[in-house]
Parts: C-alpha cells; sequence; structure tokens
C-alpha cells in the first residue's frame, strides 16, 4: 500500500487546522492536511463566524440601520430586501476567503488532500475522497485532530421539510421568513434571532432555561434581553418544543406550555457536537466523552501523545480565535518550539446581538 510519511498531517482545514499546519509548515517540517470539503476554512470560513458576521451587517445595512444611525432618517432603498440581497454579500466574502485560505496553503507548500479522514492505527490517515473512491494512506510523526463541529439535530425536527433549518444550512434560506422560531438562545441563536428581527421578520426566541446567556453578568444579560425585545424579539422562557410538524402555511411548532405556533420558518440552536463519528479514534486509541469530544491535556494532547486535537473537537469555548490559538500552541509544543506563556484563563468573547441604539 503506498504511504506518503509526513512531520505533521492535519485533519480539518477550519482555522485550527490550517493555523496548525502553517505554524509546521514555517519551520520546514513537510506537512500535510485534509479536509472533506474543497472550501477551505471550516465553519470559521463557510457556515460560522464570517457568514452569521456578514448577514448581520447585510442585515444592518438592508434595513437602513446604520444611515438612520448616521443620519437619523431612513436611507434604505427597498421597504423589503429579498433573500438574493440578504445573501449576496455573505456569498462574496465566503468566496474571497475561501481563495485567501487557499493560496496560503499554496504558498506554504501544505499537501492538500480533499476526502474523509480515518485513523488506520495512531500514525497513520486515511483520506478517502468517496465512499468507494481511491484511498490515500499518510503517516505523520505529529498528528493534529482539528475536524471542528456541527450542530446537534434533536430528532423532534424534520430537518427534511422546507423551512427548518439548523445554523448551516440557514445559509441556504429559500426566501426571507416573515415569521421564524428561533429554538435555543445561545449565542448563535440570539446572534441569529437579532439579524432576522432586524430585517422586519417577527423572531419567536424559545429556550428551556429563564434567563439570557447565563454565562454573562447578569445586568449585562437583563440588559440584552431587554433590548432585544425592544427591537420586537418574542422571547418564550422556560419552554421546549414538543412537536414541530409542516402545516400548510408554513411550520407548527407545540411548545410544552401548550402554547402553539406557526411561523414560517424554524431555525434550531440547540448546541454542537465534536465532528469525530467518521475518524474510527479506536484505531489510535483515542476515547471520546459526551458530544464526541476528545479529551485533551494542557499541550493539547490526546491519550497518544503525537496525537493533538485543537478547536471545536475539544469543546469550550469553541470560538475560531481560540481554536486557533490552541492550534499553534500544541505545534510549537509538539515541535519543541518555546512557549512563551502559558494558555490565558480569561479569552476575550463577543456576541454579535443588535441593540436598539443602532437601529
Ligand atoms: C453560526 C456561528 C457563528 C459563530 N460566530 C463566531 C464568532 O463570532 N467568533 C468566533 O470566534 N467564533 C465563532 N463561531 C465558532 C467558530 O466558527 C468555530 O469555533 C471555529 O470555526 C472552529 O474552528 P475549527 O478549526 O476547530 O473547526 P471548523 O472550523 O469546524 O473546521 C473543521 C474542518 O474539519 C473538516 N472535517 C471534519 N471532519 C473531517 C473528517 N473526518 N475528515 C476530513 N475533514 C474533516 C471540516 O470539513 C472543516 O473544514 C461561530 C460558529 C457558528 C456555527
Amino acid at each position: 500500500m503506498d504511504k506518503k510519511n509526513y512531520d505533521l498531517v492535519v485533519i480539518g482545514g477550519g482555522p485550527a487546522g490550517i493555523t496548525g499546519a502553517s505554524t509546521a509548515a514555517e519551520w520546514g517540517k513537510s506537512v500535510a492536511l485534509i479536509d472533506a470539503h474543497h472550501e477551505l476554512g471550516g465553519a470559521g470560513v463557510n457556515t460560522g463566524t464570517a457568514p452569521s458576521k456578514t448577514l448581520r451587517e447585510t442585515a444592518l445595512a438592508l434595513s437602513g440601520a446604520r444611515s438612520r444611525n448616521l443620519y437619523g432618517v431612513d436611507l434604505s432603498l427597498r421597504k423589503e430586501a429579498t433573500v438574493t440581497d440578504f445573501l449576496r454579500h455573505e456569498r462574496n466574502v465566503k468566496t474571497g476567503l475561501n481563495m485567501f485560505v487557499a493560496q496560503m496553503v499554496k504558498r506554504s507548500k501544505i499537501d492538500v488532500h480533499y476526502g474523509t479522514a480515518t485513523f488506520a492505527d495512531d500514525h497513520t490517515v486515511i483520506a478517502r475522497s468517496s465512499k468507494d473512491g481511491p484511498e490515500i494512506h499518510l503517516r505523520g510523526e505529529v498528528i493534529l485532530i482539528a475536524t471542528g463541529s456541527s450542530p446537534v439535530r434533536p430528532v423532534i425536527f424534520p430537518f427534511d421539510s422546507p423551512g427548518v433549518y439548523d445554523s448551516d444550512t440557514i445559509l441556504e434560506l429559500g426566501r426571507l421568513p416573515k415569521t421564524l422560531a428561533v429554538v435555543g438562545a445561545g449565542v448563535i441563536g440570539s446572534e441569529y434571532a437579532s439579524t432576522f428581527s432586524a430585517l422586519g421578520t417577527q423572531v419567536h426566541l424559545i429556550d428551556g432555561r429563564t434567563v439570557l446567556l447565563p454565562f454573562l453578568d447578569s445586568e449585562i444579560s437583563r440588559s440584552l434581553a431587554a433590548a432585544m425585545e425592544g427591537n420586537g424579539i418574542v422571547f418564550h422562557w422556560n419552554e421546549q418544543v414538543v412537536d414541530c410538524v409542516p402545516v400548510p402555511f408554513g411550520i407548527g411548532l407545540t411548545l410544552a406550555s401548550g402554547l402553539s405556533l406557526t411561523v414560517d420558518a424554524v431555525l434550531v440552536a440547540s448546541g454542537r457536537k465534536s465532528n469525530t463519528d467518521t475518524l474510527n479514534l479506536a484505531a489510535a486509541g483515542i476515547p471520546t466523552g459526551e458530544r464526541g469530544l476528545i479529551v485533551v491535556d494542557d499541550h493539547f494532547r490526546t491519550h497518544v501523545p503525537h496525537v493533538y486535537a485543537a478547536g471545536d473537537v475539544i469543546g469550550f469555548p469553541a470560538l475560531a480565535s481560540t481554536s486557533l490559538e490552541q492550534a499553534r500552541r500544541a505545534i510549537r509544543y509538539a515541535f519543541g518550539q518555546k512557549l512563551r506563556s502559558e494558555f490565558p484563563n480569561v479569552l476575550p468573547t463577543g456576541v454579535f446581538t443588535i441593540q436598539r441604539s443602532v437601529w
């Protein structure tokens, strides 16, 4: 069997994987990077950070909020934006970032292999471009797992039905909903609720808790919830969706309290799980925890000392910024480079909701 040997094999081409790969390549290490998708950049570029922030900016621009804020008048050209207006800029930004990442990888002389990665043993990863397609065996002295995370899809929601989305598929929205139920008032749910509300969509935000983003200081959480309510978002606290079915004019939801809602669309934002299902981690001797999480030590080493993991696949805080710093540190440690400081205990976090002051 043909096997290619590398100093480092990286699985995943998101913020963590790209940073880990280019850090090692800078020191002249031979590096292979495997990604299941041709558009490199992972969730950071394709489905998460950049798209959601671009859509937020687009919503502010289309709604006239930015111009009202500057000049005190509504300078928006249209009263109603189309879905094409809404998604165009996001697609352009994504294409630009994909090209930027691809050029960076090429400049760094990283060998990119497109396909799904599976461990054969603790030093060997197989990349397969399709189920029955050819296999490439890659041997790494060091391996970095940076496969990220995906939205959890509770079985109660019929994701095959038009109008039922998660945070990945919302980017394929067919038309702008007049009414939207967002299930889960975490960071992703709150951000998208704000974005759609700015576009004029009537948003229902449903959550099993009684407090918005409980990791915030309580006065900030209260003030944010009040601001979002002021923008027209209807909160349904201490609630759970017990039924979700397509109905003639939209999607019908039944909540645990007995309340029924009919909306044009539903966005399910009820957490994320690590992308470890297809990795065959058992072949490398690496256990996983709840929701597929990989456990690492302070140096981002898994149970197998030459196999590292960084980014969303290891869980909290699951941010693009922290993912790439974790990978950089993992690779420095793996190749004996000095680390000048400890990984910080306090990490900057931004929540990109929209407050009334910018309307
Ligand atoms: C809606 C949303 C908004 C967000 N907003 C922000 C924000 O404002 N700020 C912020 O810092 N973070 C934000 N994040 C989080 C951020 O996107 C992630 O933390 C970051 O992308 C994680 O990087 P990663 O490299 O660990 O994984 P990912 O970016 O998920 O990349 C993983 C890569 O691995 C590949 N892969 C997975 N499995 C395999 C396999 N078996 N074989 C081969 N390839 C595989 C995937 O194709 C993917 O390209 C947001 C996320 C979402 C969903």
